[in-house]
C-alpha cells in the first residue's frame, strides 16, 4: 500500500520545493492530474527499499504556516541523505541515539520551514552511531602524551577505557571511541611503537596470545559475524602499538563492513560509562570462565 503524505508550502513556493525535494533529495516529481494541477502544488515519489514507499503531496496554503511540530518521517539511508543535505547547505540535526535505541535519525527543514525527519532502517553497524569530531580528535591525539602509557600508569582521564585483562607484559582495555560494540584494544605495557620490528618473536607471540584470548571472550559476549583484528597507529599520534579487536555484528550491509565499520569518520557508538562498565564486567567474566 502506498501512503500519501501531505504538507504545505507558501503560495508560489513550488519552485523552491522542487529544488529541495527533487534537486537535493533526488525524489522524482509525479505529474499532478490536470484538474488538481490547476490548484498549484507538486507531488513527489518517496523512494523506498524496493520501489516507491510513499507519495509526498505538497499544496499551497494561504496564509501559510510551516509545520514545526507534527512532521513527516522518512526511512532512508540516513548517512547518504545527511551528506547530500549538508553539501547543499541545509542544517542536519542528529537526534540523541538514546531516544530511539537502534535507530539513527535526524531532522532538517525544507525551504518553506517544514520540519522533516529522516531515519535509518535500524540495522547495521551504523545503527547506534553518532557523529565524531575527527579534527578535534586529531588535535588531542597529536598534542597529548601517550594514552596507553597513561592507562598502564593509571593516570588516564577516561573511565571508558575499562581494563579487562593484563599480565606483566600486556594489557587489554575497552576502546574509548568504539565504532562497534565490543571494540577492545590490546597493547604491550612498554612503549613499543612498531608491531613487528620492536618485538622479538616470543614477545610478539605473547601479545598475540592475549589478542586471541580477548577476541574469543568478545565473541562470547557480543554477536559476531566476523572478528576484525588490526594494528594501526601513527608516528604523529597514538604511536604506542596496539591491536584493535573489533567484532562485526551480523546483518551489516556489505558497504558498511570492513574499513567503513572501523572508521570513526563514519560515527562512533553512543557510548556511556554505564555501557562500558557493563561490557567490561561481562568480558572479565568470559575471560575467567
Ligand atoms: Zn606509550
Amino acid at each position: 500500500m502506498l501512503h500519501h503524505v501531505q504538507i504545505a508550502c507558501p503560495p508560489g513556493g513550488e519552485e523552491s520545493m522542487r529544488a529541495f525535494y527533487h534537486g537535493v533529495l533526488g525524489w522524482a516529481e509525479i505529474p499532478k492530474p490536470p484538474l488538481l494541477a490547476a490548484r498549484g502544488g507538486c507531488w513527489f515519489a518517496v523512494p523506498g527499499v524496493d520501489g516507491p514507499a510513499a507519495e509526498l503531496h505538497i499544496g499551497p496554503e494561504d496564509p501559510f504556516r510551516p509545520a514545526r511540530r507534527a512532521h513527516p518521517a522518512f526511512v532512508v539511508d540516513v548517512d547518504a541523505v545527511a551528506a547530500g543535505l549538508v553539501a547543499a547547505g541545509y542544517a542536519v540535526r542528529w537526534a540523541d541515539a538514546a531516544e530511539i535505541p537502534g535507530r539513527r535519525r535526524f531532522h532538517t527543514d525544507d525551504p518553506a520551514g517544514n520540519r522533516l525527519e529522516f531515519l535509518g532502517a535500524g540495522d547495521g553497524a551504523g545503527a547506534r552511531r553518532v557523529p565524531f569530531d575527527i579534527a578535534d580528535y586529531e588535535r588531542r591525539v597529536r598534542e597529548s602524551p601517550c594514552f596507553i602509557c597513561a592507562i598502564v600508569a593509571g593516570t588516564h582521564d577516561s573511565e571508558l577505557e575499562q581494563i579487562i585483562d593484563e599480565d606483566d607484559e600486556n594489557i587489554a582495555f575497552l576502546c574509548r571511541y568504539p565504532t562497534l560494540t565490543g571494540h577492545t584494544l590490546v597493547a604491550p605495557k612498554q612503549h613499543h611503537e612498531h608491531v613487528v620490528r620492536d618485538l622479538e618473536l616470543e614477545k610478539f607471540w605473547r601479545l598475540t596470545e592475549m589478542v586471541h584470548r580477548v577476541a574469543r571472550a568478545v565473541e562470547t559476549v557480543v554477536p559476531t559475524e566476523r572478528m576484525y583484528l588490526a594494528s594501526l597507529g601513527s608516528q604523529q599520534g597514538n604511536s604506542h602499538l596496539h591491536w584493535h579487536i573489533a567484532p562485526l555484528p551480523p546483518g551489516v550491509p556489505y558497504r558498511e563492513q570492513q574499513f567503513h565499520a572501523l572508521m570513526a569518520e563514519n560515527g562512533v557508538l553512543a557510548w556511556t560509562l554505564a555501557d562500558a562498565v557493563d561490557l567490561a564486567g561481562r568480558l572479565r567474566r568470559a575471560l575467567n570462565s
